[in-house]
């Protein structure tokens, strides 16, 4: 009871949290970014804005099979899909708009994904006075895509010209062979 009476008029907490300032202030290099000029290093796995993928001869990744809509719980990605022209077994995403201001970057729609075509980049910057610059086509993830992976997948065809595969994802199936 003393004690405690004790602890409350000589405001241990307070003085605690004083000696952590100060030696924060004096001793320690301070933590504070100086945002914008400075920016931090972001680590490996951070889920930034969900970007879209290409193969490295150019193609894009996507064939809108529309299973990243149906796995993203904000409802924010829509795709409109349609045959590939002169190839009725193939599909493309005709249209994929995904709305950045209702994302939650819980990285869903990336794992379902079969193609590995979604990625979460390192881009954290789109602060904007319009909400409807938050509405990104497929062009502009394509291109943000671009910049944040220039590195990209090589691009697998099979060897059976009747054999039509959709889900080329390298993590998701066995390799399939590849042309040189
Ligand atoms: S990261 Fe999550 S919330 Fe954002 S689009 Fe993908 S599934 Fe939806
Ligand atoms: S899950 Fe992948 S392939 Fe299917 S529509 Fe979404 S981005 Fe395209």
């Amino acid at each position: 009871m003393i004690k405690k009476f004790l602890h409350q008029i000589m405001f241990i907490e307070i003085l605690q949290g004083m000696v952590l300032t100060l030696k924060h202030l004096i001793i320690k290099r301070p933590i504070t970014f100086q945002y914008p000029h400075e920016k931090r290093e972001l680590p490996d796995g951070y889920r930034g804005i969900l970007v879209q993928l290409r193969y490295d001869d150019g193609t894009e990744k996507c064939v809108g099979c529309s299973l990243c809509e149906a796995a993203c719980p904000s409802r924010c990605i829509k795709v409109i899909s349609d045959e590939v022209d002169g190839n009725p077994l193939q599909r493309y995403a005709k249209e994929y708009i995904f709305d950045l201001s209702k994302c939650v970057f819980c990285a869903f729609c990336v794992a379902a994904c079969p193609v590995d075509a979604l990625a979460m980049s390192k881009f954290y910057e789109f602060s904007t006075t319009n909400k409807r610059d938050l509405i990104l086509n497929k062009e502009k993830m394509l291109e943000m895509g671009d910049k944040a992976f220039p590195v990209r997948q090589k691009r697998f065809v099979p060897d059976k010209k009747y054999l039509n595969i959709f889900n080329l994802g390298k993590k998701n199936f066995p390799p399939v062979h590849q042309k040189s």
